[in-house]
């Protein structure tokens, strides 16, 4: 074999596995470093952008390197996916999920795997304990590293299990990727990988993407003017599965072939509604952030998100889906200024104050007959749901192991009317239910028993043949699915299992570092949204440390500054009266609320005089 290097420096055998395995000649620029760096048995930390072909930087080495491959990733849904292509391409690859552990680590030891994908949870499991000692790991990849750290807004306590990496394969050569990560972050992922690891940034710029923020108006109403106006496929970020609904169902009526997406669908409806989308029969999903996670859809041309994301690592990826073919693409975020007051309340809720969390804790104690100092061994179910915010932090704090019990159907729940008055296209028996709670919720929410309320629409309504609770519950998922309500099975559904003796219930606290991390994260967003001079995609870059570009003169601040506003109002004044709301919204969305504020200062001034429809010169000359 020759060592002779192609124009990327790519060693010759290399070169050789990548037009066999994958059929490509070159690598992207961003890859070459990480390729390089672990086939040479480097340790290597790579940002790479959403798209920027992340799983070929450590396949391709890691074939190379010959043994076996440990890719440890949160993303279980997509582990299968990622097997399936590398099978696909004539690698051996397998998946640790679900009850297939005995099968795939027989695979691993006994035949010749190449690649295996595992949850960071697996890593303490003693399947995984007892077996890994008759492996030849020569690679260990940390997939979404950003998971790591408790700084990162993904954080996921289960990755510190990472650690146990190094003992037991002190040979091998590590890998981390993530998409999204500031400078703190990466920082924390380096000091939990073995020392010496080289940093590979690729640049974050992607200079075909205008960014926009859109603060005038009523805000859907906005977005929806303005979504009937796009060309090519689109997706529409929205907070909420009921959101997904209500979207797709607006979007719809003003025209556009639209679907919801979110994760409360069926694995086969979302992954039909995904294609129909990729292959253009459907222009737009209306989606939470449960969307876009491995889909790599090139032809994107807008990304509208309804209501801010909770962090800008988020929006950068998801707006990120946009143009990855490197043609011109949109990225709007709509807001409003009460949406961030609605959203730091949304995060103090799941963050009670510490006199609920010490409730919870002695509810715990009463419910499990645990004495000062006792550890009772075995699990039990918590039956006060009000407690689930308080004990999944004590959780987190390391008191309990709070762990969800699927095999036990609820036979209680929560029902929560989310108030649209449509049921005309439901069933019989759904029609009945939905009729019902509406009648009885309205805006509140209301604890039901099944079996009870089951018997209750029996009797009033003679249904034949009757309901069943099983019936019930799967109507309630479906109204649920739907958006209609939420529908929360009741908390026996989860069980708490002591990790530590019980103490003094005054003694208990848990960090809440978290929740501050968040409220800045949200305030990062709402300084975004209203920043009034630079440049959209410099400040996005600024959060991520990497801000050494240009201005990218397609954002709406690099595309509109006072004087060409004060310009355009002027002109088309002088041709006579104009309809402001009509006006404004032939303007680019995020130059409408400046172009409002210069109309407001102007009538102040007596400039302009205005009656409820229009707005005219009045007579006296603005001053420049
Ligand atoms: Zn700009």
């Amino acid at each position: 074999m020759s060592t002779q290097e192609t124009s990327q420096g790519l060693p010759a055998h290399l070169q050789a596995l990548l037009e066999a395995h994958w059929g490509f000649t070159d690598l992207r620029p961003c890859q070459v470093g990480p390729v390089l760096d672990l086939a040479q048995g480097n340790h290597a930390l790579a940002l790479l952008p959403t798209g920027g072909g992340k799983s070929l930087c450590f396949q391709l080495p890691a074939l190379a390197r010959g043994g076996l491959c440990l890719v440890v990733t949160p993303l279980v849904a997509l582990m299968e996916d990622q097997c399936a292509q590398l099978r696909h391409r004539g690698i051996r690859a397998e998946a640790w999920v679900g009850n297939n552990g005995d099968r795939v680590l027989d695979n691993v030891r006994f035949g010749n795997t190449q690649f295996l994908y595992l949850s960071p949870e697996r890593l303490t499991h003693p399947l995984f304990e007892a077996r890994c000692v008759f492996w030849n790991v020569t690679t260990i990849v940390i997939d979404e590293a950003h998971c790591i750290s408790q700084w990162g807004h993904d954080f996921r306590p289960a990755f510190q299990n990472i650690s146990s990496l190094h003992d037991r394969f002190p040979d091998a050569v590590w890998g981390a990727f993530t998409a999204t990560a500031t400078e703190e972050v990466l920082g924390d992922i380096a000091s939990q990988m073995p020392s010496g690891a080289h940093s590979h940034v690729a640049p974050m710029r992607r200079p075909n993407l205008a960014y926009q923020v859109s603060r005038w108006g009523d805000r859907d109403a906005v977005l929806l003017h303005d979504a009937t106006l796009q060309h090519g496929q689109g997706l529409l970020y929205v907070q909420s599965r009921h959101d997904s609904e209500r979207w797709s169902q607006r979007l719809q009526a003003a025209g556009l072939a639209a679907a919801s997406f979110h994760a409360g669908l069926p694995a086969k409806e979302k992954q039909r509604r995904q294609q129909r989308w990729m292959s253009g029969q459907l222009q737009v999903l209306a989606c939470t952030s449960a969307f876009g996670m491995g889909i790599d859809a090139p032809h994107v041309r807008w990304v509208f998100h309804a209501g801010p994301p909770p962090n800008l690592e988020s929006y950068i990826q998801e707006a990120g889906r946009a143009g990855r073919d490197g043609q011109p693409a949109s990225c709007i975020l709509y807001v409003e200024d009460s949406d961030f007051d609605l959203m730091q309340g949304r995060i103090e809720r799941q963050f009670p104050a510490l006199k609920q969390i010490q409730a919870a804790y002695q509810w715990a104690a009463n419910a499990s007959y645990a004495t000062l100092g006792e550890q009772p061994e075995s699990p039990f179910p918590v039956t006060e749901p009000q407690h689930l915010p308080a004990l999944r932090l004590l959780s987190l704090a390391g008191y309990f192991d709070l762990r969800e019990c699927r095999a036990a159907r609820a036979e209680r729940g929560t029902i929560t009317w989310l108030g649209s008055p449509v049921y005309e296209s439901f069933g019989p028996s759904l029609h009945t239910l939905a009729q019902w709670i509406e009648r009885q919720t309205t805006s509140q929410s209301m604890d039901v028993e099944l079996t009870q309320l089951a018997n209750h629409l029996n009797r009033a309504h003679a249904l034949a043949p009757p309901l069943t609770s099983a019936q019930l519950r799967m109507d309630l998922e479906a109204l649920d699915a739907m958006g209609w309500l939420d529908w929360k099975p009741a908390s026996e559904q989860f069980e708490l299992t002591w990790t530590m003796p019980r103490q003094a219930t005054k003694t208990v606290t848990v960090d809440r570092s978290r929740l501050e991390l968040m409220l800045r994260k949200i305030q990062e967003v709402e300084a975004y949204t209203k920043a009034s001079q630079g440049c959209r995609s410099q400040h996005l870059e600024r959060a991520f440390s990497d801000a050494s570009h240009a201005p990218c003169g397609r954002c709406d601040m690099c595309t509109g500054d006072k004087k060409q506003w004060r310009q355009a109002l002027k002109e088309d004044l002088a041709r006579g009266a104009i309809r402001p709301q009509e006006w404004l919204l032939s303007k680019a969305p995020g130059h409408r609320q400046p172009l409002r504020a210069l109309m407001a200062t102007w009538y102040r001034s007596g400039f302009i005089e205005a009656n409820q429809n229009w707005i005219r010169w009045s007579g006296k000359e603005a001053q420049g």
